[in-house]
């Protein structure tokens, strides 16, 4: 028998890449998550293409939502030889199948691109291939086995699964394992990504049974949000400004998934109550248009009191005035329209999707505003825009920032450090015999260890990539 241990092959002194490897007594091996590492330049290219260990050792994945850095790397880890089950709530399997078909488009294409423009250049091509193809992705959606949260399901012998809702995105789960041994039961938990109190589209974070060890996200260990009240109002005043005053557009750069559709549906809010000024609103993004349409079908899933609204607006995400916008070409006639709009598009980071084409014509206009709604890792051209730069480098140009940069921060799908804090009150700190703090840069971490210290929690951990621990 050997001890039970975990490995930490991601999202250790990061946000990205999470990959957590339960190694169990009986040989067995649980991966929690597999995701991509993201934003850190050519260094990411090197991390994604070596897990850590041999893909086809794992018998199970276990997967708590369906953003890329939490899920891209399924492919390839099939690709490599993984032919165990996916354990995913029903939504995150929806939602995985349209990210990773898109991380796959995106990847073959740049691909492609960067191809090319050696071959003009005649330069040395680095011939290392996208990650994976979109050839890749069926055979990894054959392995998932949906799983409805709260319902304890037996994924290997002498352990048991248990997704509670996470409250992040639609499907987001955190993850309970009860792993039988001969010392007895050890409970173990993952945070996954930890979400938010506030009125929003997903419900609250759930509580969960007490845990023996807790592997807990830590992005906003060190910061609070500010009041989410205000949110839809302060949205509301800058299209105010933006749009109506200066008739300049207002570009948000958001995540297809969970951002664009509350986004939406608080423009769909203010279009009931006769409040939407007469802008148009551009969705130019076909991945936020096909992950709206998943939001729709599992709407069941979505708070309360969005439940209440459906019963009288069929469409929360949809109003008169809004053009989902599948078509480049009606993407690129986008860039020379006049008049004010509103362009929501992705990605949310600003790395890569259409998103660069908004940037590229629009900043350069003092009456435009790009209004950054979520995270931007560090490394990103998010993060670089947030800086406020004179000038940026886009498609060989240097293009100047004329146009207002602003954030929203109260639209993070993260919890800040309060929230989480609040997410593991749950929990009798002196029957926790391990807490390992992961998916935060190391200030957050710090912060957020501090707190739970001073909370009660012992045998806090903040470990490196690749750092194994014994259980
Ligand atoms: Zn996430």
């Amino acid at each position: 028998m050997m001890p039970l241990s975990i490995t930490f092959h991601g999202a250790a002194g990061m946000v990205t890449g999470t990959k957590h490897l339960l190694d169990l007594p009986d040989g067995k091996r649980i991966l929690l998550d597999c995701g991509m590492f993201q934003g850190e330049g050519p260094a990411s290219n090197a991390l994604n293409r070596r897990f850590g260990f041999d893909p086809a050792s794992i018998d199970a994945l276990v997967l708590s939502h369906a953003h890329i850095d939490h899920s891209g790397l399924i492919p390839r880890l099939v690709a490599e030889g993984f032919k165990g089950p996916i354990y995913a709530t029903g939504a995150t399997m929806d939602l995985s199948k349209i990210l990773l078909l898109d991380s796959a488009y995106i990847q073959e294409n740049d691909f492609r691109y960067d191809a090319k423009r050696a071959r003009k250049q005649r330069a040395a091509m680095d011939e290392v291939g996208p990650l994976y193809g979109t050839a890749d992705v069926e055979p990894a959606m054959e392995l998932f086995r949906p799983v409805p949260y709260a319902t304890p399901t037996e994924i290997l012998p002498g352990v048991t699964l248990t997704f509670l809702d996470a409250g992040h995105i639609l499907g987001s789960a955190s993850v309970h394992l009860a792993v039988a041994g001969r010392e007895g039961v050890k409970r173990i938990t993952f945070s996954g990504d930890v979400g938010r109190y506030v009125d929003r589209l997903v419900p609250e974070p759930r509580p969960f049974p007490q845990a023996d060890v807790i592997i807990c996200e830590s992005t906003y260990g060190d910061r609070d949000h500010p009041p989410a009240t205000a949110a839809e109002e302060e949205l509301l005043g800058h299209v105010q400004r933006v749009c109506v005053q200066r008739q300049g557009r207002l570009i948000i750069p958001a995540f297809s998934v969970g951002r664009t559709q509350e986004i939406l549906h608080a423009l769909n809010k203010f279009f009931n109550e006769g409040r939407l000024p007469r802008v148009p609103v551009f969705v130019d993004s076909p991945l936020s248009i096909n992950a709206t349409g998943i939001y729709r079908k599992h709407a069941g899933l979505l708070r309360p009191e969005i439940q209440k609204e459906l019963e009288t607006d069929a469409d929360v995400f949809g109003f008169p005035g809004v053009e989902f916008v599948r078509e480049a070409a009606r993407s690129k006639e986008l860039n020379t329209r006049p008049g004010p709009a509103i362009i929501i598009a992705a990605s949310g980071m600003m790395d890569a999707g259409r998103i660069r084409h908004h940037l590229f014509h629009g900043l350069p206009h003092p009456a435009n505003a790009v209004l950054i709604v979520g995270f931007c890792a560090p490394g990103t051209f998010g993060e670089r825009l947030l800086q406020r730069p004179e000038v940026v480098h886009m498609y060989g140009e240097d293009v100047p920032v004329r146009a207002e940069i602003r954030t929203m921060e109260s639209y993070s799908a993260h919890g800040d450090r309060n929230e989480l804090l609040r997410w593991i009150s749950c929990q009798d700190p002196s029957l926790v015999q391990r807490v390992f703090l992961v998916h935060g840069v190391d200030r957050a971490r710090e912060g957020l260890a501090g707190l739970l210290s001073g909370r009660g929690f012992r045998h806090i951990e903040m470990p490196k990539l690749d750092q194994r621990f014994g259980l």
